[in-house]
């Protein structure tokens, strides 16, 4: 009988666990990967959507792609899971597993948040962030915001780069003077474990006229005022809003004793991602490691999953304790990225060293996408026009 390993999500993490087990084990091992969904989309892809700087089609790796030896996709939603059994119950029927590795990553709920779906606009979904392109060409004057509504959000750098890049999208269609931008975020600096970055940041929103609004949530929009009330109890009035909603534990996962609650990430094992159910682990944003929730981190944990699901079967060492440690691309306009590296779980508290902004950069991160396509989908595919 070959090991069945049961991957539900086919994200960052899911992927590449997929990828690496097909890699070592070819047709002997029987890996089934569910997503509710028929395409890949990676993070960075909605900025450069809403921007108008891709094609929603571009911005799609169909799953049907993937064509890997031991691997079938299925397209479903999972709608129970448990852990005790290792067993998920899908629309397309019950999967029983060896290994069940939860990657569903962290569920969006801009209702959460009175006011947002009503009056202003999230760029975190797939859809909010592709419908933006058609909505940014229509705004002309007022205020923007761009307000973060949750303390735990993914990709910490992101409300960073949209204030960004609406700087230069707003310059290049003559409407930067008519217009004023405000980040909104929960933080005192815009990448607390790296002050180089954080600085770098800062510097280039003085530049550009950019409020940083720091240390504060946005806790709901009044539409018919036009203003987002904060959590310090002020209120900044706006013409747009492009929000970051709330972040919550799918509750297909709080249903199956993994997490305790909507806001309680599955706790794993920091070193194993194991849960603390046997032969049970979550990779990625659905997990409290305590890492950010990027796609970096998504796939280093899935790698020390799949490695140690290698070193089981073959008998092997078990592989060494998941570090924590990845590499963010930050978009800084004026066509240029930096980069930061940040290490988690290593030292006795989280540290990022910080790359200035350059074009070298852009190419960097362009293949850093092409890279994880090519691995994913097993062929090439180009992450931007
Ligand atoms: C605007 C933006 C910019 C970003 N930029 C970056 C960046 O530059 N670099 C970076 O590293 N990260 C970035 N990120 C973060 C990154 O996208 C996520 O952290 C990463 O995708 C997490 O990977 P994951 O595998 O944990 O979850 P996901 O990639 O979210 O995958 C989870 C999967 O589970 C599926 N799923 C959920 N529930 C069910 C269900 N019940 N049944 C079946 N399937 C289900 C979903 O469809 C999804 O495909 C960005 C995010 C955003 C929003």
């Amino acid at each position: 009988m070959k090991t069945r390993v049961v991957v539900l999500g086919a994200g960052f993490g899911g992927l590449e666990l997929t990828t690496m087990l097909s890699d070592a084990f070819g047709d002997a091992i029987d890996v089934v990967l569910i997503d509710k969904s028929d395409a890949f989309v990676f993070g960075f892809s909605k900025l450069d959507v809403m921007f108008g700087r891709q094609l929603p089609a571009q911005a799609r790796h169909p799953y049907r792609d993937i064509v890997k030896p031991g691997v079938r996709f299925l397209q479903t939603t999972v709608r129970s899971i448990d852990p005790t059994a290792r067993r998920a119950v899908t629309d397309a029927g019950t999967f029983d597993a060896d290994v069940l590795v939860v990657a569903l990553g962290a569920d969006l709920d801009p209702a959460a948040t009175p006011g947002l779906v009503e009056g202003g606009h999230e760029f975190y979904t797939v859809d909010g962030a592709f419908a933006l392109r058609d909505v940014l060409p229509r705004f002309e004057r007022g205020p923007a915001i761009v307000g973060v509504t949750g303390k735990s959000f993914k990709c910490p750098p992101a409300p960073s780069e949209t204030a960004l890049l609406l700087h230069d999208y707003l310059t290049a269609r003559g409407r930067r003077e008519a217009t004023d931008i405000s980040v909104v975020m929960p933080f005192g600096t815009p990448i607390p474990p790296s002050p180089d970055t954080s600085r770098a940041i800062l510097a280039a929103f003085a530049e550009r006229g950019i409020r940083f609004v720091k240390d504060c949530l946005v806790q709901a929009l009044d539409p018919a005022r036009r203003v987002a009330v904060l959590s310090d109890g002020s209120e900044m009035p706006f013409e747009l809003f492009l929000g970051v909603p709330v972040h919550r534990v799918p509750p297909v996962v709080v249903e199956s004793g993994l997490a305790t609650d909507a806001y309680g990430w599955v706790p794993v094992n920091k070193k194993t991602l194991e849960t603390a159910f046997p032969g049970v682990y979550a990779v990625g944003d659905v997990n409290g490691v305590g890492t950010p929730k990027a796609g970096v981190f998504a796939e280093g944990s899935a790698r020390v999953v799949a490695a140690a699901i290698v070193a089981s079967l073959r008998g092997g060492q078990p592989p060494e304790a998941y570090k924590g440690q990845g590499s963010c691309y930050v978009e800084f306009g004026h066509d240029q990225v930096g980069r930061v590296d940040v290490d988690f779980l290593s030292g006795p508290k989280p540290t990022g060293t910080f790359q200035e902004p350059s074009e070298a950069l852009v190419a960097e991160k362009a293949q850093f996408g092409s890279s994880r396509l090519e691995r994913w989908f097993g062929r090439p595919q180009a992450t931007r026009d």
